[in-house]
């Protein structure tokens, strides 16, 4: 049946419905020579055939909308659909982005007030929707960054400081805005190493860069003290704050001494996050740093919506336009529709499931740091203790009880790390059968662990030669 279906059985002459010819089909523009001669080749099959063949390999992917997905580092939360309907709006969606102000006051206004509504979560005093992605909105923060050093003559700091538990993207923006990365380990317990900081702060430092919570999923507890040692040395501190969903509404970033920082609408904010964007990072800051953020802030004045052209000391325009409208679109109305205590709530709920799933399966996959986590878990696999069997294999053997793997092998700091998050939108009922899962799974490893080693056993394609795969890909059908 497989076979018979497969887009290899192209029959001649096989095809879906044909329409007539337009009889008033533009012109092509293209120069006669770029035009084609002949048909191109492609496989002949019926409507049938055809609807069939993509519809099971779209099954054979896993996906939000069929399955649990507990990928750590990149929330694969909940996506209203109801938000890609008012996203696509007319209005919005096909405003002219030349149009002027006054024929989009309501994308303008939706722009003012995401911003808003942003400053009041974070307690930062501007927020500028323009950068495409999280990583996009790190180099804008971190220009930003620069720019306010540049004006105050400071030029002599040329170092952003980076601790091991920083998103991979962290030291990479810090070298594309031309710093020098000051790599600093972490403490014992996975936060960071205060000593080590003070040791690497100097009058060369622009920035310290913190992802909060970290990649092994702790919230800096010293973040005060922290800060306040940033300061002291003159740098400022800029924070990585695109898995918010952690902090909504428990703590604002500015009070505990934030100067810039990004967030990801999308993970955040109920944009989907998948298959490369778009995303949005719009990036905060306090305000001494705020006049130099990229323009155009949308102000508000005599009751009517305006770009803001009156910033001189802006380091200029990070993206064409506005920004990636639609999905600010599905950030405001998400933020529109819940109030303070739920967005709080929706914070306690990924703290409470990610330490639910991380005390569960305590003794059997345990935590590389025990303390209590934010909106996910680092767990990691033994394997001297456990038959060989090692992450990846636990993650294939995953697939055979239908979840989706969770992040392996990262962050690089904790050896074997199985990085597990659950999200505020999942059941118990959910969490409890992808706990049973890995508990199955953990028995197998001492009465089978031939079954691990060799897993996937259901899935179309077994376990894969990872090295031909990605040095030799077959990318044909
Ligand atoms: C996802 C992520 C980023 C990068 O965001 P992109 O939109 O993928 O560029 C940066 N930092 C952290 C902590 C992230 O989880």
């Amino acid at each position: 049946m497989e076979n018979l279906l497969s887009i290899e059985k192209s029959q001649p002459g096989r095809r879906g419905i044909r329409f007539e010819k337009t009889v008033h089909a533009p012109e092509a523009y293209l120069p006669q020579d770029c035009l084609r001669t002949s048909a191109p080749r492609l496989p002949e099959m019926s409507e049938f055939d055809t609807v069939r063949h993509f519809t099971r390999l779209s099954q054979k992917n896993y996906s939000l909308d069929g399955q649990f997905y507990p990928l750590g580092s990149c929330t694969m939360k909940y996506n209203p659909k109801a938000y890609d309907v008012l996203s696509v709006l007319d209005a919005f969606a096909n405003a002219h982005p030349f149009a002027p102000e006054s024929a989009v006051q309501g994308t303008l206004q939706v722009m003012y007030e995401l911003q808003e509504m942003l400053k009041e979560i974070t307690g930062l005093s501007a927020f500028t929707l323009q950068p495409a992605a999280g990583a996009h909105g790190e180099l804008t923060g971190i220009l930003t960054v620069r720019a306010y050093h540049d004006a105050r003559k400071d030029t002599a700091r040329c170092e952003v400081i980076v601790p091991d538990t920083a998103h991979g993207t962290n030291p990479a923006t810090a070298n594309m805005a031309g710093y020098r990365v000051v790599n600093i380990q972490s403490a014992d317990d996975g936060c960071v190493d205060k000593a080590a900081l003070q040791a690497a702060l100097s009058e060369k430092t622009a920035a310290v860069m913190l992802t909060i919570p970290n990649t092994v999923g702790l919230f800096e507890k010293d973040i005060r003290e922290i800060a306040d040692m940033v300061h002291k040395a003159g740098a400022l501190l800029y924070m990585d704050g695109a898995n918010f969903n952690a902090l909504i509404g428990v703590c604002k970033p500015a009070d505990f001494g934030v100067d810039v920082m990004h967030l990801n609408l999308h993970k955040t904010f109920a944009a989907p996050h998948g298959g490369g964007g778009p995303g949005s990072g719009p990036v905060g800051a306090a305000p001494h740093v705020a006049p130099f953020l990229p323009h155009p802030i949308v102000e508000k004045h005599d009751g009517k919506y305006t770009l803001n052209g009156q910033m001189p000391q802006s380091l200029g325009k990070m993206k064409a336009f506005y920004g990636n409208i639609a999905v600010c679109l599905r950030g405001y109305c998400y933020l529109r529709q819940f109030d303070a205590k739920t967005l709080k709530n929706i914070a306690e709920k990924a703290i409470l499931n990610a330490n639910y799933v991380r005390a569960k399966l305590k003794g059997k996959f345990d935590a590389f740091f025990d303390e209590n986590c934010m909106h996910e878990c680092v767990l990691f696999v033994k394997p001297d203790d456990m038959n060989g069997v090692h992450t990846a294999d636990v993650a294939k053997r995953l697939l055979d009880y239908g979840f989706y793997a969770p992040t392996i092998y990262f962050p690089l700091i904790v050896p074997e790390a199985l990085m597990i998050e659950p999200t505020e939108t999942e059941s118990k009922e959910m969490l409890d059968a992808f706990v049973g899962a890995l508990e199955k799974i953990y028995d197998e490893i001492f009465t089978n662990p031939q079954l691990v080693h060799d897993a996937p056993h259901t899935q179309p394609v077994e376990r894969i030669d990872e090295v031909s795969a990605a040095r030799q890909p077959n990318l044909r059908w």
